[in-house]
C-alpha cells in the first residue's frame, strides 16, 4: 500500500543557508514538516505536509509533564549525480516499533512511516545540501498530547517529521575527522537493566545532561557511560555507540543488557568490520582494561558511531582527573576507513556493496 498526503505550501519560503560549509548541526530547518494524528478508535489519520512553524500545544499535555515521547534520527544524502538517498530506513522502522512498544505509544506502520519520510523530503528536496560532510538530518518524533495529569498512556498522539540541512556533528571545518576528548562518567548513569536505555526517547537525554555539562568543565566533548550496576563496563559515548580497538580486536558493548541503544551505524560498523576481515566482538569490556591498554600501548583506537557524526574518533579519555591517551591521539586507520566507506556509500561515491542505500528517485 502506498500513502499520499495533502500539502499546504508555505507562503513565506525561507532563504537557503548562505554557506553550506557552515551549516553546523540542526541550526536551520526547512520550509515544511509532516504531521499526523492518532486517536483512540481511529488510529493514525490525517497525515499532511504543512509549513514548518510553531505548534499549538495545550500546557496540560501529558508529554510536557511525563515525557511520553519517542524519536528517530536518519539522514538524506545527496549523490554526485544529484540523486537523494536514505540509508537503511528499514532499520529505523524496526527500532521505532521496539521504542513504541516500550513507551506504550501506538505503533506506526512501517510503510506509512517510510512514505511520510519520502513525501516530506521530496517536498523540500532542494534543501538537501551538496557540500562535503553535509546531509539533511531527518527527525521523526511522536508524542502524547492528551490533556491529562494521570500517569497513563495518552489517548491522542502526534507524529511529526522535521528536516534540517546539517554539517558534521562535531564541526570539523573541512567536514573531515578530528579526535575529541571524552570524560569517563563515574558518578551518573544513563540506563539500567529494565529501563529505557534501548529505546530512543527524550527522557534518556534529559537525564544525561548533568553529566555532559560536567564533562565540559574538564574540556571534554562528551561522556563515556559505564554500566549502572557496577560502574565497571563501558557502554556508550553520549549520543552514539562506542568501539574500542585493543590488540587488533574491535570491541563494543553487547545489546543483551537492554541498556545500549541499538545504533544503525553500530550495526553497519560491525558488518563492515567483518567484511574487512577485522576481528570484532560484542562483549563486555571493563574500563580498567581500557586504561591498562592505554598505558601498555595496546589501545589502538576508540571511536563513536552514530547517524549524526557517522564515525567520531576519540583521542583522549579523561578519567578521575587523569588523562589516558589513545595511541598517538590522532585519527586511527580503522575509524578513517569506516568513515570513508560509510559516508562514501551514503553519498554514492563508494559502491554500495552491502545493499544499504535507498535512492528516492528525486534527481534535481
Ligand atoms: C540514536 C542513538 C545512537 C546512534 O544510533 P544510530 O542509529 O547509529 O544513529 C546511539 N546512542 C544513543 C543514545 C542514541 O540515541
Amino acid at each position: 500500500m502506498s500513502y499520499t498526503f495533502p500539502v499546504t505550501r508555505t507562503t513565506h519560503p525561507k532563504p537557503r543557508p548562505a554557506d553550506e560549509t557552515k551549516l553546523g548541526f540542526c541550526n536551520y530547518f526547512t520550509d515544511h514538516m509532516f504531521v499526523m494524528d492518532w486517536d483512540e478508535g481511529q488510529g493514525w489519520h490525517d497525515g499532511r505536509i504543512v509549513p514548518h512553524e510553531p505548534l499549538l500545544i495545550e500546557p496540560a499535555s501529558c508529554v510536557l509533564h511525563y515525557a511520553q515521547m519517542m524519536f528517530e534520527g536518519m539522514k538524506a544524502y545527496r549523490t554526485p549525480t544529484g540523486e537523494i538517498m536514505l540509508f537503511r530506513p528499514d532499520m529505523n522502522i524496526k527500532r521505532m516499533a521496539r521504542t513504541a512498544e516500550r513507551m506504550c505509544i501506538p505503533e506506526l506502520p512501517g510503510d506509512l512511516f517510510l512514505d511520510a519520510v519520502k513525501a516530506v523530503v521530496a517536498e523540500d528536496s532542494d534543501w538537501v545540501p551538496t557540500a562535503p560532510g553535509t546531509a539533511m538530518y531527518i527527525r521523526p518524533f511522536i508524542f502524547g498530547d492528551e490533556v491529562s495529569f494521570s500517569v497513563l498512556p495518552a489517548k491522542h498522539y502526534r507524529f511529526l517529521i522535521i528536516l534540517s540541512p546539517c554539517g558534521s556533528y562535531y564541526a570539523a571545518n573541512d567536514g573531515g575527522l578530528t579526535t575529541t576528548r571524552i570524560y569517563v562518567q563515574d558518578k551518573y548513569i544513563r540506563a539500567a537493566r529494565g529501563g529505557t536505555g534501548y529505546a530512543k526517547v527524550g527522557g534518556n537525554y534529559g537525564g544525561g545532561m548533568r553529566a555532559s555539562k560536567d564533562a565540559m568543565q574538564y574540556n571534554c566533548k562528551d561522556v563515556l557511560w559505564l554500566d549502572a550496576a557496577e560502574h565497571k563496563y563501558v557502554e556508550e559515548i553520549g549520543t552514539s555507540n562506542a568501539f574500542f580497538r585493543i590488540n587488533d580486536e574491535v570491541i563494543t558493548a553487547p545489546l543483551d543488557s537492554g541498556t545500549i541503544l541499538p545504533g544503525i551505524t553500530r550495526d553497519s560498523v560491525i558488518q563492515l568490520l567483518k567484511h574487512f576481515g577485522v576481528k570484532v566482538s560484542e562483549r563486555k569490556l571493563a574500563i580498567d582494561d581500557v586504561k591498562k591498554a592505554s598505558e601498555d600501548g595496546t589501545l589502538q583506537e576508540i571511536f563513536a558511531s552514530g547517524t549524526a557524526a557517522v564515525i567520531s574518533p576519540i583521542g583522549w579519555l579523561c578519567c578521575e582527573g587523569k588523562d589516558y591517551q589513545v595511541a598517538d591521539g590522532k585519527v586511527g586507520p580503522i575509524a578513517q576507513k569506516l568513515y570513508d566507506t560509510l559516508y562514501g556509500m551514503q553519498t554514492g561515491t563508494v559502491e554500495d556493496f552491502m545493499g544499504w542505500t535507498y535512492p528516492l528517485g528525486l534527481k534535481k
